[in-house]
């Protein structure tokens, strides 16, 4: 039995952005749990899919024993600021120097992190931890998919494994996986790990990246393949595609005994990512043209047609507020259709106020000087006031306790909109049944979301469109300013479409 100190410090950003992340966002808490620290930490994460919830579940049904440090994860956004960061790091290091000798030390991070003053948040810390703890202590992390890894991270990581599904319904697995790892690790007596890491030479679009579509599909599966044949602990991160740093993108890494067997398994991987640059886009359409698109779709179908509004992804930095897709709708005069998630805690308070039934006259949304976006000015009818407690049931969030208030849902013409007061992603059902929405019982539902939806909508969906409304994420990394990246990558991949 082995001792295992744990921790988890997430945040994915897009330097981009409008707003950062102070620790008031790590503090209050989003689809995840706020922060915790300590004993505390352990239920508040329990039945989550969270990385840390998995590690520790499987860990302790091992019969190792956990020493909780800290749970801190903020909504992605542009950088955490000095002081979050700092402050977080400075727990990490206090309750392990509390928690005692342990035997091994496991980090949840997510792997695209920049903080104000650097620009490379895991690599830092695992310098800083590894510094502190020797050469020798096992230090083993998951991270997101989204990873944009770097050397520093690499090396200072006894091992690290990623997430092998967008949408993340693996999460909580890729936990219990690592768990499983460091278990035959300390029982071989903790040998020295060769690595080896090789980034990709352009990046890839955030919606292109979805494992439910090709060629990541076959990526993921090759992952699994590589690893059972060679036993190197293999991962494919598609990279965070808006960080204007030098080591975003995707890479493949690799961990394992035989230093020339990780050599050849990563070099494998890396090659099939590349020989596929091409594919690695697809079908994206203006919000009136998906519209036309969606009408023509829905004609005679029995499903809804999702509309993806993936410029404005709360999960990837976006505002969670524009409105042009919404307008898009409402112009075309769709009925029977719903719109989510909408970040406007003010308007939903206004709802609030006037309680269901009433008729309020709002600016909706477009507060963050979005270019190309405006508030939404009109009368809306408040149709329903729920309290916001509620727990998701999709393959991401399932077991998730949310609070998303104040939270309300207006009206304008045919079109139910879910207004919320916490910026989440719309990629579980529960946000609009909370509502009173019925997502399969619609005709059009439009989420703001990039791939994440996909996992509990297409299957409800007759078709899903992939749309390109004014935002702050821009489904082109080619569109986006860049100044720090390393030179030679490419912003879009070499031949790939992006577009309708
Ligand atoms: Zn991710």
């Amino acid at each position: 039995m082995a001792r295992i100190a744990v921790a988890s410090f997430r945040h994915e950003t897009n330097t981009f952005a409008p707003h950062p992340a102070a620790m008031a966002d790590f503090e209050t808490g989003y689809s995840w749990p706020g922060l915790v620290r300590g004993e505390g930490m352990p239920p508040a994460v329990k039945g989550f899919n969270l990385a840390v919830a998995g590690f520790i579940r499987r860990a302790e049904a091992m019969g190792h024993a956990i020493a909780p440090l800290v749970f801190a994860s903020a909504s992605p956004s542009a950088a955490v600021t000095e002081d979050a960061y700092e402050s977080i790091v400075a727990i990490i290091f206090e309750e392990l120097a509390a928690a005692g000798p342990v035997d091994a030390l496991y980090l949840a991070l997510h792997g695209a992190m920049v903080a104000e003053h650097l620009e490379d948040g895991e690599g830092e810390l695992l310098a800083r931890l590894r510094q502190k703890l020797g050469p020798k202590l096992p230090i083993v992390v998951t991270l997101d998919y989204h990873a944009n890894m770097s050397q520093a991270a690499v090396e200072h990581a006894t091992a690290i494994t990623g997430y092998r599904s967008y949408p993340h319904a693996d999460m909580a697995e890729t936990g219990a996986r690592m768990a499983q790892w460091l278990d035959r690790h300390l029982a071989a007596g903790a040998p020295r790990q060769a690595r080896a890491f090789r980034q990709t030479p352009f990046l890839i679009p955030l919606f292109a990246g979805c494992t439910m579509r090709a060629p990541a599909d076959a990526i993921v599966a090759a992952v699994a393949e590589i690893e059972a044949e060679t036993g190197v602990l293999l991962t494919f991160a598609g990279g965070f595609p808006a960080a204007d740093i030098a080591d975003c993108g995707p890479s493949v890494y690799g961990y394992g005994a035989d230093p020339a067997a990780v050599d050849a398994a990563v070099a494998r991987l890396a090659e099939m990512v590349e020989a596929r640059e091409r594919d690695w886009g697809g079908d994206v359409l203006g919000p009136e043209a998906a519209v036309a698109r969606a009408v023509r779709l829905a004609d005679g179908a029995c499903r809804p047609v999702v509309l993806a509004d993936i410029q404005d992804n709360p999960g990837a930095g976006g505002t969670g507020d524009t409105t042009g897709l919404i307008r898009a709708m409402a112009d075309a005069g769709l009925m029977r259709a719903a719109a989510g998630l909408v970040f406007d805690p003010h308007v939903a308070t206004v709802a609030i106020r006037a309680g269901e039934g009433a008729e309020i006259s709002v600016a909706l949304g477009g507060k963050h000087a979005v270019e190309g976006d405006r508030p939404l000015a009109g009368t809306f009818k408040v149709i329903a006031t729920p309290d916001g407690q509620m727990t998701g049931s999709g393959p991401l969030y399932k077991g998730a306790r949310m609070d998303l208030s104040p939270m309300a849902r207006i009206r304008l013409g045919g079109i139910d909109i879910v207004v919320v007061g916490k910026r989440v992603q719309a990629a579980d059902q529960e946000f609009f049944r909370h509502v009173g929405i019925e997502p399969a019982g619609m005709k059009f539902v439009a989420v703001k979301s990039s791939a994440h939806f996909r996992g509990h909508f297409q299957p409800i969906a007759e078709a899903v469109i992939d749309v390109a409304a004014p935002g702050p994420m821009a489904v082109d990394p080619a569109a986006l300013p860049f100044k720090k990246l390393r030179p030679g990558v490419r912003l879009t991949p070499r031949g790939a479409r992006i577009g309708g």
